[in-house]
């Protein structure tokens, strides 16, 4: 109920502002929630100077842990990496879980739709939280990208945006 009232929010308006150095809302929000998780978290963040609705970016990280842990083994790794690509940030979560296949992909954005939905009931969720983060990302005019291979794991990563990062003043 709290993802879908957040959904019908974000629709409808600008959630409230505050930026704040996604260095330090990924390594609070990883740090905070990995010791509620199953798996081993790893964490390689590249020092950015790259800046992000807090409130957006935590819920982001939040879902998208919370789906790398629902749909991976116990014994799984799951890694969130700050990486620079063609100099620009881009934040990755990857997970060594169960996959999803090409005609999934094309569907998991939406609201309320799982996978293989006898097995999802078992692991709980309302199909919301992709929807919402994709909805986050979209906001922030950028773009989330899945890559995915069945029975191995998935990644989804996203640029951050050249007019989120603060410049040098020196
Ligand atoms: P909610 O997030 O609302 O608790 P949910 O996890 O089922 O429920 P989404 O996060 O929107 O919903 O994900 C939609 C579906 O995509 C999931 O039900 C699952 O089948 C699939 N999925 C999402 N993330 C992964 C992942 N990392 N690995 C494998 N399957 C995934
Ligand atoms: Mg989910």
């Amino acid at each position: 109920v709290e993802n879908l009232l957040q959904l019908t929010r974000m629709d409808h308006t600008e959630a409230t502002l505050s930026y704040q150095s996604v260095d330090k809302v990924i390594r609070e929000t990883v740090t905070n929630y990995e010791t509620s998780l199953p798996q081993t978290i790893t964490m390689a963040l590249t020092p950015t100077n790259a800046y992000f609705n807090s409130a957006n970016l935590q819920q982001i990280l939040l879902a998208l842990l919370s789906n790398a842990s629902k749909y991976s083994p116990e014994s799984g790794t799951v890694q969130v990496t700050v990486a620079i690509q063609n100099d620009q940030p881009t934040i990755t979560i990857a997970d060594q879980g169960i996959g999803i296949s090409d005609v999934d992909k094309s569907h998991v954005f939406e609201r309320f739709y799982r996978v293989d939905k006898a097995r999802s009931r078992q692991t709980g969720g309302s199909g919301l939280g992709l929807a919402i983060v994709k909805h986050a990302v979209n906001h922030h005019e950028s773009r989330l990208h899945i890559e995915s291979t069945v029975g191995k794991g998935t990644r989804f990563s996203f640029v951050i945006p050249e007019r989120l990062i603060a410049k040098n003043s020196e």
